[in-house]
Parts: C-alpha cells; sequence; structure tokens
C-alpha cells in the first residue's frame, strides 16, 4: 500500500487554491482538492467578479446623466435589482463550471467538503474518510470581521450577504473607510440609494497618498454619498423594516440596510492546526510563512488571504503558483511582494502602485513630486462636477519613479500599464521620453514637465 493517498492536498478551491491545484497536477503531482462552499472562493463567489459587475451596472447611471450635454435626450430609467442580481448569479454560475472544468481537466480530484488536519500528513474530510497526503497547501482564504458584538449586531450585512439582496436598500449605512466600504458606497449612490458612509478616523482609505485620500473623499461627497468622519454604529435598533443605527457622536440614523466593512481576518479556526503543529504568525494572526510560502511544519505550506500578507487575487495565484514550481517543478520561486498595483473600484476610480508620497519622502533624501488636478474632456461637455488626479513621485537623485497614484475614470487600467514601467525601474526620463497620446487622461502621466514641489530632507530628519 502506498504511503500516501495524495501527493498534495489543497486545502480550498479560491483563486491561490486552485491556481495551485493545476500547476502541481501539470507537474505530475497526484492532487486532491478540497472546497466547502464553491469552487472559485471568494474573488469569483463574492468578491472581486461579483463587484466588479455591480460597479459596472452603477456606471451606467452616469452615463445617462452625461448623456444630455452631448444631445441625447433619455427618457426616464428605470433600475430593475433582481434583474441585475439574476445575472450576475447566472455569471457567476458558469465561472464556478469553468474553474471546476478546469481543475478537473488538469487531473486534479475535487472534494466538495471541508477538511481538517488530523495531523501533518492526515486530512479528515466532512464524511469522516482519512486522506493521507505528502503536502499539503493551506488556501482558505479569509472572512469578514463583525467587530465588537455591538447591541443589535445581528441585523448588520457584511460582503457576503450584500450579493443577495432582496431588494435595493432606498437608504443604506455602511461602516467602514476602505476597500470594500468605498466601492459598494459608490455601488448603491450609483444605484440611486441613500448612502452615509461612517469612518471612525479622520478620513478613508488609510493608507493610500494624502491627495488621493482628500480628491476621492471630495469627488465621492459631490456625488452625494454622505461621509461621517471621526464616529463609529456603537448599536443598531430594528423597528418593522427600518434599522436605526446610533453612533459615538450623539446622532443617529434611519436606513433599510446596515452593512459594516470593517476589514477580513484569515480562515484559521476550527482547521485543526495545532493537531498538524502550524505556527501563527503573531503580528497578523494569519499562518507564518517563509519566502517560499512555507510553514512551520516541513510538508506544509500557505498561501493567500489565510497568509494575511497582501490579500488580492492576483497575488494568491502568484502564490499557488509558485508554490507548486518550487515543490513539485523542481524550479524554487520567491513571489516578490513589491510594487504591486492595486485599485479601488470606488467612483472615480483609484489606481495606485509603489510608494506613497509620505513613504517616498521616509525613504528617500530628495524627491520630486509631479501633480496634475484637471478637468476630463468629457466633462467639459457633460457638465459633471468632476476631477482626474495624476501624481507622479521620482526619487531626485537616481530619477527613477517610484509611485504613480491616479484618481479617475480608468485608473486601474492606466495603473496596470505603468506599474511595467515602474517594476522595470523607469526614469522620469523615460516617461518623458514617451510620446503622448492624444486625446486621454493617461498623456498627463508623459507630460508634466515641471515638478509642483520638491522635498529635501533635512539633515535631522
Ligand atoms: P479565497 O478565494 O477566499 O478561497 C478560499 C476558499 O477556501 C474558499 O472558497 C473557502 O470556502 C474555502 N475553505 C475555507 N476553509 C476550508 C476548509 N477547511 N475546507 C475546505 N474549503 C475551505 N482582490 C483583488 O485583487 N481585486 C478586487 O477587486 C477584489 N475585490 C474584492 C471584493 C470583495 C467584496 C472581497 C471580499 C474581496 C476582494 N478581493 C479583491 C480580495 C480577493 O477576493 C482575495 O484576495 C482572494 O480571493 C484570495 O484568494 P485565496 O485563494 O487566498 O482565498
Ligand atoms: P480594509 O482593510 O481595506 O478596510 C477596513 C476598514 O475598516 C478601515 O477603514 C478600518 O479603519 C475600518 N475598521 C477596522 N476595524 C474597525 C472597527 N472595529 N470599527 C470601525 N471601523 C473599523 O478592509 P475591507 O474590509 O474593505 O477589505 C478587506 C481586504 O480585501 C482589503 O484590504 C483588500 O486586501 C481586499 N479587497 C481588495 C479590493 C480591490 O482590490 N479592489 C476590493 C475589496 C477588498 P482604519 O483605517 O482606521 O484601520
Amino acid at each position: 500500500m502506498a504511503e500516501f493517498d495524495v501527493d498534495l492536498f489543497v486545502i480550498g478551491g479560491g483563486s491561490g487554491g486552485v491556481r495551485a491545484a493545476r500547476i502541481a497536477a501539470g507537474h505530475g503531482a497526484r492532487v486532491m482538492i478540497a472546497e466547502e462552499y464553491r469552487m472559485g472562493g471568494t474573488c469569483v463567489i463574492r468578491g472581486c467578479v461579483p463587484k466588479k459587475l455591480m460597479v459596472y451596472a452603477s456606471h451606467v447611471h452616469h452615463e445617462i446623466e452625461d448623456a444630455a450635454g452631448f444631445g441625447w435626450s433619455i427618457p426616464a430609467a428605470t433600475f430593475d435589482w433582481p434583474t441585475l442580481i439574476a445575472n450576475k448569479d447566472k455569471e457567476i454560475a458558469r465561472l464556478e463550471a469553468a474553474y471546476t472544468a478546469n481543475v478537473e481537466k488538469s487531473g486534479a480530484r475535487i472534494v466538495k467538503s471541508r477538511a481538517v488536519f488530523e495531523d501533518p500528513h492526515t486530512l479528515r474530510l466532512a464524511s469522516g474518510e482519512a486522506v493521507r497526503a505528502k503536502y499539503v497547501l493551506i488556501a482558505t482564504g479569509g472572512a469578514p470581521n463583525h467587530g465588537v458584538a455591538i447591541p443589535g449586531i445581528e441585523h448588520v450585512i457584511s460582503s457576503n450577504e450584500v450579493f443577495h439582496l432582496s431588494a435595493l436598500p432606498r437608504r443604506i449605512v455602511i461602516q467602514g473607510g476602505g476597500y470594500i466600504a468605498l466601492e459598494f458606497a459608490c455601488i448603491f449612490a450609483g444605484l440611486g440609494s441613500d448612502v452615509t458612509l461612517i469612518y471612525r478616523r479622520d478620513n478613508v482609505l488609510r493608507g493610500f497618498d494624502e491627495d488621493v485620500r482628500a480628491h476621492v473623499r471630495a469627488e465621492m461627497e459631490k456625488d452625494g454619498i454622505t461621509i461621517l468622519t471621526g464616529c463609529t454604529v456603537d448599536s443598531i435598533e430594528k423597528h418593522g423594516k427600518e434599522f436605526t443605527s446610533h453612533m459615538s457622536n450623539g446622532s443617529s440614523l434611519a436606513s433599510d440596510q446596515v452593512m459594516f466593512a470593517i476589514g477580513r481576518h484569515p480562515n484559521v479556526a476550527n482547521l485543526g492546526l495545532e493537531k498538524a503543529g502550524v505556527a501563527i504568525n503573531p503580528g497578523n494572526g494569519g499562518i507564518a510563512v517563509n519566502g517560499f510560502s512555507r510553514t512551520s511544519v516541513e510538508n506544509i505550506y500557505a498561501i493567500g488571504d489565510v497568509t494575511h500578507r497582501t490579500n488580492l487575487t492576483p497575488v494568491a495565484i502568484r502564490e499557488g503558483h509558485a508554490f507548486a514550481d518550487t515543490v513539485f517543478g523542481k524550479r524554487p520561486v520567491q513571489v516578490d511582494h513589491a510594487e504591486i498595483p492595486t485599485a479601488v473600484f470606488c467612483q472615480p476610480e483609484v489606481g495606485t502602485v509603489g510608494l506613497t508620497e509620505a513613504q517616498a519622502r521616509a525613504q528617500f533624501s530628495h524627491v520630486d513630486i509631479y501633480k496634475a488636478d484637471f478637468r476630463p474632456i468629457k466633462a467639459t461637455m457633460s457638465g459633471r462636477d468632476t476631477r482626474v488626479l495624476m501624481k507622479l513621485l521620482v526619487d531626485a537623485l537616481t530619477d527613477r519613479v517610484v509611485g504613480c497614484h491616479i484618481v479617475g475614470d480608468g485608473a486601474a487600467e492606466m495603473v496596470q500599464l505603468v506599474a511595467i514601467a515602474v517594476k522595470m525601474k523607469a526614469t522620469k526620463a523615460d516617461f518623458d521620453a514617451t510620446m503622448a497620446l492624444h486625446p486621454t487622461a493617461a498623456e498627463e502621466l508623459v507630460t508634466m514637465r515641471t515638478p509642483s514641489a520638491r522635498h529635501v530632507r533635512e539633515a535631522a530628519e
């Protein structure tokens, strides 16, 4: 009898787990992958993809409003939430089937079950069956935080539930100032809801460039979203179908839904990690791993959100691929976590890569700051009150572009491409030598000739 049933057991059929399973199977490994909910994981089932479909739905509102300036008269438009949700669900089911088919085509075997450790080489399935594996990959992702158990917390929805509401809320209160809170505030505002965003500190998107934060807030407020800062939701009462949120500043707000988007935690609970001897990183609560995603146990690896490094789909996929190449492809690969581009799909969009101005000033003695804040061409005819922000940060001693930040339509698409240049260590001279493509917003990136400021670090700083 063979010592092991499989060479690799993957726990979790999300972005990272699926990539790892397919690549390892391609390297000839006998692979089993367990998924307790739906193949595709957070990104496909209740994250990036359904979110982006809803972002598109919400953009239509602006397009209709903007049409008049271009000569179109459009009869009063109506929006039907159940149609959006049904069409979105159909697309998600199609993607789930495609993920399943691709895994099966690779030769890996899917088990639709929860899996937990019995010991470092044994996994127990919900059926009670035990599977012995030479290597185990933990790719269990993360889940929404609910925060402290305030009175009425049971009435609060998270990003898990928001994709399945039976009706569009006429009024919604969203707590949080990060990716999910801003994206859903803009989705609901675009679809016609009255949105109030509650954030505990002074401004949203902490950790992003300060100019980006100020610009995004101003644009969202111009779009009719109420942003209350410096307070939290302390309790929620339900009266019939209505909720009253009581805030730490003493005020109260009535709404039809209350959503919290206050961060996510790694899925490490009840996995039997202690039976396997897998250590948790005390710094972030995720599974502790080295540069090759190996845990404290020789034959056990962990990738994606469960490690709580950079919680983004492309990162989980890259880590899964690197793991499979390292362990089964005889090609040790460490994932480079520097200069990861990221976007917040609020309206207007944020795209960013590299250092913020504060980080650049801390890291380099001389920093040139190039900034453009302008009205996009389209707005001149549509009459929309909106502005685009573009910002480049340059290490003035080497001329290298170390950060790029954009707020405006298409920011995510632009930053994906700028990220290539930044990763290649392009200089500002390289940007300047690139011919502009006219008329675009992106041409600003290659035509900003004069720095709007230069920061020189004082000796004592
Ligand atoms: P997941 O995709 O979460 O997969 C983990 C899987 O493991 C799940 O399917 C789960 O059911 C399963 N599982 C857990 N425990 C067990 C067990 N014991 N046994 C069997 N199965 C188990 N990232 C972006 O890059 N761009 C975006 O626009 C973006 N938008 C997002 C929007 C939202 C609302 C959310 C919540 C996230 C978003 N993300 C986005 C983040 C992205 O979804 C995650 O970073 C990514 O899905 C992580 O992949 P993963 O493989 O680590 O985990
Ligand atoms: P974020 O970490 O982006 O934001 C969490 C927000 O909640 C912050 O504003 C934080 O405030 C606030 N917060 C945290 N704890 C509390 C609390 N107890 N009470 C009140 N407010 C609180 O998390 P999200 O949930 O928005 O998203 C999770 C992750 O998913 C993201 O970090 C990202 O990695 C990924 N994601 C990526 C997307 C993309 O790529 N477009 C889209 C959606 C998600 P403070 O700033 O004060 O800490």
